[in-house]
């Protein structure tokens, strides 16, 4: 049986439109991961419910007190690195491989993307990837920042002992600019920008698909709960993206992208 809410119809209608509609990209949120286990932010149970952005998630209060900001971190680390690629993911990561997605730009930090398959990921707010001093600038990786944290509440950089920042944009923080420059590029160039799990409200990326309209394309979202943008969508498909995206990769398998 279907337990799509959407249907087998707008399944169809999703693949119809990423066939005809190439070069494809899509926009990710915090919607894609939560059914790895992730919470979201903005929900009435995600994180920014619980703890205070200003408080946990800006760059004064960790200016201010770096390890008060990994209490949360600490846990948050642990959390992403223990989640797993959900079939989202994966089928995003399929459509890239058949020939029908040129690109993810995701505002996660959580590198599902990257584990689940995708090659070309464009992380407009950062990642858990790697971590920097804010003293000497040395960078860590995941793996060396994961094993300072379990010795310590908060990884000190081995070289001068300050405490490491995570490659994430926290509030305050400017966007990284190659990062947003290639994402505006990947959304101008879209005919068709596929939005997962994102009600589209943080800036400045919620403009991206207003940048893909107005060079001529469409949009296309796949979110629990209403966006920013349902009035412009071509479709807009209200069920989770771990089965709707899996079900599209199926009823384009045997069709031949056409190169633009
Ligand atoms: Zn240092």
């Amino acid at each position: 049986m279907n337990s799509l809410r959407s249907g087998v119809v707008s399944v169809r209608a999703l693949a119809g439109l990423i066939r005809d509609r190439q070069p494809c990209v899509a926009l990710t949120g915090a919607g894609v991961s939560t059914e790895s286990g992730i919470p979201d932010f903005r929900s009435p149970t995600g994180l920014w419910a619980r703890f205070d952005p200003l408080e946990y998630g800006s760059i004064d209060a960790f200016r201010r007190d770096p390890v008060r900001v990994w209490s949360f971190y600490k846990p948050r680390v642990e959390t992403l690195t223990g989640a797993e690629p959900n079939p989202a993911h994966v089928a995003l990561a399929e459509l890239e491989q058949l020939g029908w997605l040129e690109a993810v730009v995701t505002q996660n930090i959580d590198l599902l993307h990257e584990r689940g398959g995708s090659r070309t990921v464009v992380e407009v707010h950062g990642s858990i990837r790697t971590a920097t001093c804010p003293g000497c600038g040395s960078t860590y990786p995941l793996q060396r920042m994961r094993e300072l944290l379990a010795e310590a509440d908060a990884p000190a950089c081995p070289g001068c002992g300050w405490i490491l920042k995570p490659d994430v944009v926290f509030f305050g923080e400017l966007l990284p600019a190659a990062e947003i420059e290639r994402a505006y590029e990947l959304a101008r160039r879209a005919r068709l920008l596929l939005v997962v799990g994102s009600s589209l409200e943080v800036h400045p990326v919620a403009g991206l698909p207003h940048e893909t309209l107005a060079a001529g394309g469409e949009v296309a979202i796949v979110n629990r709960g209403p966006t920013a943008l349902d009035a412009r969508a071509a479709l807009r498909l209200d069920d989770s993206a771990g089965e709707v995206l899996p079900a599209v990769v199926e009823a384009l398998r045997g069709v031949t992208p056409r190169r633009a």
